[in-house]
């Protein structure tokens, strides 16, 4: 058995970034970028009015002063003379400052006349003046490699110019049940069945961190029908197999692993929930066996496949993060294996569910957080700032 932190460094090193493709600005969202993006040209790339008004000289901006309107300029257009003093063109808001003008009346500074325009008796002093580039400058580094894209991301790499982007494929991931016990939801299970329930949230966790999953049929207890599911999985970035991986009678996943040719990278982990987790390589596809109990198998996902798949697509921004919070409620001395608590966060208090059997779904359903516990911690008291990470 080996330590969790040894488990996942020995996880991670499997991984290598997958390749890289194209895509779309609209089909980017959530995708992670392979390469940093730098502006090609200054954000906005013109001096620009930020009002509707009137261009003029800053040194005419005052009280009561007649100007001279010699033309328009709106979004889009520009104007082809140069403003001298006395004179002031109508602008609208985007359109570029004309030559000779360095500041804008707001219109509702302007009393209009034939030609002419009166400034108020009061006026705003501010230029309303977009300085050309003082949103971004050509050459400026935007975006870093490794990102995932948000939706402001996308409206920036827009304002860029670039079209298409280069973003790490989306990792594919195969994952199989194994049960004699188990039906997918849907049927009508028998009374001794169950239905399985960790492959569906699973899959929700492994496409929102960015990759694209499926689920192959349930494999049955014996080896031959494991063999047929792996089959099916393959060729896939990451296969994960649900149950079946501790030392009993029906626990063939280790051998089967073995059987394919899967060179074994642990075995057991000192952790709770889930010490019968596995993990391997064959060619380029990585083998993860993960413990059959619901809320092992999820939390495990959490623990181990969110960085795997983060390290896939070439983005830290996966990695768990460990922070701090309060205890609300006192907690028992810890056993040898770290573990890994179901909790509650709200408002920097951490409520640790009183039920962590790793069956109970309900009970992660409410969960948000993981409370960390070191191997062998010391009893621990409401009040006591203590480790935890965020639950998807
Ligand atoms: P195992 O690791 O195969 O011994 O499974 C441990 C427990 O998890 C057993 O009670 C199984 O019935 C249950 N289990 C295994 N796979 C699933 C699944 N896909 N969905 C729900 N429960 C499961
Ligand atoms: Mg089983």
């Amino acid at each position: 058995m080996i330590s969790f932190e040894h488990a996942l460094s020995k996880l991670l090193f499997l991984a290598n970034r997958i390749d890289v493709e194209e895509v779309n600005l609209e089909e980017a969202y959530s995708r992670v970028l392979a390469n940093e993006a730098i502006a090609s040209r200054d954000q906005p790339p013109f001096d620009a009015s930020s009002m509707d008004g009137y261009a003029l000289k800053k040194i005419d901006k005052l009280p009561n002063k007649k100007l001279l309107v010699v033309g328009k300029v709106a979004a889009g257009k520009s104007f082809k003379g140069t403003i001298k003093k006395g004179e002031a063109v109508r602008i609208l808001t985007g359109a570029p400052v004309p030559s000779g003008a360095n500041s804008i009346l707001i219109q509702e500074d302007a009393e209009e006349l034939d030609n002419f325009i009166k400034i108020r008796q009061k006026v705003e002093k501010n230029d309303f003046i977009r300085k050309k580039g003082c949103d971004y400058k050509a050459g400026k580094i935007l975006l870093k490699k490794g990102k995932i894209l948000r939706s402001f991301d996308i409206a920036l790499l827009a304002s860029m110019n670039l079209p298409l982007l280069k973003v790490t494929r989306r990792p594919r991931v195969s994952i199989i049940s194994t049960g004699d016990e188990l039906v997918a939801p849907g049927n009508l299970p028998k009374k001794n069945q169950i239905v399985a329930s960790n492959t569906y949230g699973l899959k929700a966790l492994l496409n929102k961190w960015g990759a694209t999953s499926h689920i192959l049929p349930i494999a049955r207890d014996n080896k031959t029908s494991l063999e047929k599911a792996l089959d099916l999985a393959v060729p896939a970035d990451l296969v994960i197999t649900i149950g079946g991986a501790s030392v009993g009678d029906h626990d063939y996943v280790s051998e089967v692993f073995n059987k394919i040719k899967v060179k074994h990278s642990f075995y057991k982990v000192a952790m709770r929930p889930g010490k019968p987790i596995l993990a391997g390589k064959n060619n380029s596809t990585i083998f993860v066996g993960l413990p059959g109990n619901p809320v092992s198998a999820l939390v495990c996902a959490h623990l181990f496949l969110k960085p795997l798949i983060g390290k896939m697509l070439g983005t830290n921004e996966l990695n768990n993060i460990e922070k701090k919070g309060l205890l609300q409620n006192d907690l028992p001395k810890n056993a040898v294996r770290k573990h890994f608590m179901r909790a509650f966060l709200k408002n920097g208090q951490l409520a640790v569910s009183k039920k962590q059997d790793s069956s109970l779904l309900s009970v992660l359903q409410k969960a948000n957080a993981l409370v960390i516990r070191q191997p062998n911690e010391p009893s621990a008291k409401k009040g006591d700032l203590i480790t935890y990470i965020e639950l998807d």
